[in-house]
């Protein structure tokens, strides 16, 4: 088998590099470790990675974008220009044909009316959160994160559909997958499907195996500091009883206060209970009034392994952590929560990066020391954002695909 470009990882930004380059008639094999699923079945390909943080992620066709809660913000381009790539053009050209926007007033229920209202009385700027949703299609269901079950929200699935249509190929389910260098340029990947072990030759090779997958293809090629700067944007919920707020009946995070580091949203989660059950307090969903906390995490992790992470909350992510702890506790009180029965549940991260960064692992081509071998994942971020990085990990897999077309 011979093809012009292999991706390794059918995930975010695999499936927009996959259709970009599909588009433009590049002969592209897109190589996935999990299966393929509905949309709706996503929940079950949860991987959860434990190093001192949950880091959570999605094994199957579509990646981590199957579970995502569909905010889409630009994050990090300043950064990345200083590195010399500019992503900008492609921001935009997603934010149009994406149609990305707010939801309407009408899907905003009490919980995110009160968020807004509070934060607005406490001096801060709130945002609506732009959303991957499509308002005419989303039942308002609350399942983003266990997978859409009513096709309103993008998922690189779609993408990943349509560059099949134009003729890319996808094997799902592959194992093994190592990439083949000869006098330093990659010449195409090997893996098992189904069994069988196949060689195929490619002329470029691009890693969108995710930020835990990516470091683990390059480290057996040398390439020994992938895998270290792990960030993943820690947070934690912080809850506080509200009779009938029904918060958890409405699609979260639709507005946000960013302040530098930190990032607040009104956002439900059920590991706020065991936290209620502990001090006593026996609440339905529907009386739960909660602020996610999400910060810029330090790039102190590591991926060791497939199976093990190290992901420690330094000193300086428990200080900021705290502070917005405590600036969600202000925002609960000021909603007229009761604040004398707080909940807060144990950290966890949902936006792994950093692995292979920007600068030091690839250049601003996005090509690494191994000439043909390109990152194209949120591996590439060269720091926390504090925010959700999907809109720009797109970006940025839609500016490789643009430069490997023109490069032929
Ligand atoms: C619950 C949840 C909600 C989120 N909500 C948002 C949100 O609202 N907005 C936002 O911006 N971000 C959100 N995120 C984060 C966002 O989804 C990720 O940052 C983004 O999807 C990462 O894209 P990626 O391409 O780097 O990795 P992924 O999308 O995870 O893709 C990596 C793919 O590579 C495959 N793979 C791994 N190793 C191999 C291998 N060796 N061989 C072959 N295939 C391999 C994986 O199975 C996976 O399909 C959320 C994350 C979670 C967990």
């Amino acid at each position: 088998m011979r093809f012009d470009v292999a991706i390794v990882g059918g995930g975010t930004a695999g499936g927009i590099l996959a259709l970009e380059l599909a588009r433009h008639g590049v002969k592209t094999l897109v190589v996935e470790k999990g299966p393929e699923l509905r949309e709706a079945e996503a929940y079950k390909r949860y991987r959860i990675f434990w190093g001192g943080v949950e880091i959570w992620a999605v094994e199957a066709l579509g990646g981590t974008s199957l579970v995502s809660s569909g905010n889409a913000m630009p994050v990090l381009l300043q950064e990345l220009r200083s590195f010399g790539l500019n992503i900008t053009q492609e921001v935009g050209e997603l934010v149009t044909a994406l149609r990305v926007q707010p939801l309407p007033e009408n899907f905003r229920g009490r919980g995110t009316k009160l968020f807004i209202e509070a934060c607005e009385n406490l001096g801060f700027k709130v945002q609506l959160s732009s959303k991957l949703i499509d308002p005419k299609l989303c039942k308002n269901c609350r399942r983003c994160t266990r997978g859409c079950p009513n096709n309103a929200k993008w998922t690189s699935l779609k993408a990943l559909e349509e560059a099949v249509s134009l003729g890319a190929k996808i094997l799902t389910e592959v194992e093994g997958v190592e990439i083949i260098v000869k006098d330093n340029q990659a010449r195409g990947i090997f893996f098992k499907h189904q069994g069988v072990a196949h060689e195929v030759h490619a002329e470029k090779v691009v890693l969108s195996a995710g930020a835990i997958g990516t470091p683990l293809l390059l480290r057996p090629l040398g390439i020994r500091e992938a895998g270290r700067k792990l960030f993943t944007d820690i947070f934690i919920d912080v809850g506080a009883p509200l009779l009938g707020v029904s918060l958890a009946n409405e699609v979260s995070m639709q507005a946000y206060v960013k302040l530098p580091k930190i990032m607040l949203s009104p956002h439900y989660t059920v590991f706020l209970q065991p936290y209620f059950s502990s001090k006593g307090v026996k609440l339905p969903p529907e009386d739960v009034m909660s602020v996610m906390v999400k910060i810029a995490d330090t790039s102190r992790g590591e991926v060791i392994s497939e199976q093990a992470v190290y992901k420690p909350v330094t000193k300086a992510d428990q200080r900021l952590l705290q502070k917005g702890v405590n600036i969600a506790i202000d925002i609960l009180e000021e909603i007229g929560a009761d604040t004398s029965k707080v909940a807060i549940t144990f950290p966890r991260g949902a936006h792994p990066g950093g692995t292979a960064p920007l600068g030091e692992i690839v250049d601003k081509n996005l090509e690494t020391e191994i000439s043909q071998l390109y990152v194209a994942d949120a591996s590439v971020l060269p720091k926390a954002p504090g925010a959700p990085p999907m809109l720009t990990v797109m970006a940025i897999a839609k500016h490789l695909a643009k430069q490997l077309v023109l490069r032929g």
